[in-house]
């Protein structure tokens, strides 16, 4: 069938309806909360786009920390304070798959994932595996495991197939797995050898994956005008503001301070006897509160979650800490064993590089004056509210249906997605990644072009005079070293890779431009 897109929500909540749990609750009160703005924007892309369309995608969504033993533990915490971020994207997630018109499959049950894509019992101890009647299944690290022991064998063959939620990203020299383990870059979730496109991000900050992302929030017309001199606490555990006192006193000796920290019942508080607790809220009831606010404050931990894209959505201003030095996996528990080599240099970096002031203030809030400045500047400015385009649901369903046509991970070619004409060809200076040498020149750095780029006509493009060529499996190469001027090429597509640096290698990096406000695709690509 061809996929035609839907105007209403309805198909999702009869698949998501039949399982029960917190979380699943969240899920489905979030998809009914935002479902008038994803018709609104169906309607609009309905109106815009030509009459082609593509194929209907047969897709099963398979949240796998929401499953088994794991799943228990998560649901658990869903109401005191747990993590949400991850729901927030499959809520989305599965809003814009059905908007696009495929055929979707909600499961957070292990032993229906096994009757759904499981060997059926053989002979004896042979069993049949029966073709995969799937061609696309979303699902995360917990899931690929789950997959791994429902698909045996069978495995490596549809892995292709598969797309993995992963908000903090994996990096290639953490996801093949013999390199990863020669090379010292093996970790607790890394190592499935995966194609690293297939990874999909929360946020915009590891181009070697793609970036799925979710939807912010939508500002109210006077959203920017009835601010109070309140300050939300961004922290949803008490646990979170420890060694935060004083920084929280600094903001509290300038405006009201509220937040919305999940009390055990019985228990006394530990918050600073100043601070309005709200309790953990519904998502409806926090969004209202962040359009009365005018500053929402970041302790430092979560890391990169949505809430900070919602208040800046609603007119507030992002007041959050600078980490110096970064926090990466070499020196903080959080990222300890996360495949990635990242050095996170404030609370929330896409809102620190991509959204800056006036929306966003990072400061040292160790400096109680820093503080009470920006807290008392804040004040007197006007901030309208913004939503980055990538955040929208325009935004989302037009990245996601891009993906979905044009990335094919099963051919055995190279891609051919982004076109060769979107090549910007560079050569960065020594010890840079080229994630950050494309973003220097204010394009991005796309692994899918890096095969055009893998061969001694690139370097004689950019006259380099290589006196020797070599081939190795490297997540720096291609490359150029100046000593000995040496040119080095790439062995190992699975390595190309927009992250690694290294002190003695310019690498040769294949930046795009990319749409306003739309960092995952380019112009001319669609
Ligand atoms: N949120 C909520 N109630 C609250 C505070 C936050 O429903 O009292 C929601 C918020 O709207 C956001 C989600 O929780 O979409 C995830 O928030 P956060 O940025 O804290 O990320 P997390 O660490 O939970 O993944």
């Amino acid at each position: 069938g061809k996929a035609e897109v839907r105007t209403s929500l309805s198909p999702l909540y009869e698949v998501i309806s039949s399982s029960g749990g917190p979380a699943v609750d969240f899920i489905r009160s979030r998809v009914g909360r935002m479902s008038e703005r994803w018709t609104r924007a169906a309607l609009r892309m309905r109106q815009s786009s030509n009459e082609t369309f593509p194929t209907q995608m047969r897709v099963l969504l398979y949240p796998g920390a929401l499953a088994g033993s794991v799943g228990r533990r998560f649901e658990a915490l869903v109401d005191r304070g747990g993590p949400l971020g991850e729901l927030v994207q499959w809520a989305d997630l599965g809003a814009c798959l059905t908007i696009l018109g495929h055929n979707l499959t909600f499961s957070t049950s292990r032993r229906l994932l096994h009757s759904l894509i499981g060997a059926a019992p053989g002979r004896g101890s042979c069993p049949i595996q029966r073709p995969l009647t799937f061609d696309l299944i979303y699902t995360d690290y917990h899931g690929l495991a789950h997959l791994h022991g429902a698909m045996g064998m069978a495995f490596p063959h549809y892995q292709c197939r598969f797309r993995i939620l992963d908000s903090f990203g994996t990096e290639p020299a953490f996801n093949l797995r013999s390199y990863a383990r020669s090379r010292g870059y093996e970790t607790l979730w890394g190592s499935w050898g995966l194609q690293p496109l297939q990874y999909l991000t929360m946020f915009p900050h590891t181009p070697d994956n793609s970036f799925l992302g979710f939807v912010s929030e939508e500002a109210a017309r006077e959203d920017s005008y009835r601010k109070e001199r309140i300050a939300v606490i961004y922290g949803k555990q008490d646990y979170m503001w420890q060694g935060k006192s004083e920084y929280v006193k600094a903001i509290s000796d300038e405006m009201e301070t509220h937040a919305t920290v999940y009390q055990p019942p019985g228990l006394a508080s530990n918050l600073p006897g100043f601070i309005r607790n709200h309790g953990l809220l519904t998502q409806e009831r926090f969004v209202q509160l962040l359009r009365r606010a005018k500053v929402f404050v970041g302790l430092g931990f979560p890391y990169e979650g949505p809430a900070p894209i919602e208040a800046i959505a609603l007119g507030c201003v992002f007041l959050q800490p600078r980490l110096h030095p970064p926090h990466s996996a070499d020196n903080n528990d959080f990222y300890k064993g996360k495949p990635t080599s990242r050095k996170v240099s404030s609370q929330h970096p896409y809102a620190e590089e991509f959204i800056g002031k006036p929306h966003v203030w990072t400061v040292d809030v160790t400096n109680r004056t820093d503080v009470r400045e920006a807290a008392r500047a804040i004040l007197l400015t006007q901030v309208k509210p913004f939503t980055p385009p990538e955040f929208t649901c325009e935004g989302m369903l037009e990245r996601l249906r891009g993906y979905i046509a044009h990335q094919n991970f099963c051919s055995k070619s190279a891609p051919t997605w982004p076109p060769e004409s979107a090549l910007r060809m560079h050569l960065g200076p020594l010890g840079q990644s080229c994630v950050s040498v494309c973003r220097r020149s204010s394009l991005v750095c796309e692994p899918a072009l890096f095969h055009h780029l893998n061969g001694p006509a690139a370097f004689a493009r950019l006259s380099i005079g290589c006196s020797s060529m070599g081939r190795e499996a490297n997540h720096l190469f291609p490359s150029y070293s100046p000593w000995g001027r040496h040119c080095a090429l790439q062995q190992e597509p699975l390595l190309f890779s927009c992250a690694g640096s290294d002190p003695s290698h310019r690498r040769l990096c294949p930046c795009r431009a990319h749409l306003p406000g739309q960092v995952a695709l380019c112009p001319d690509c669609l």
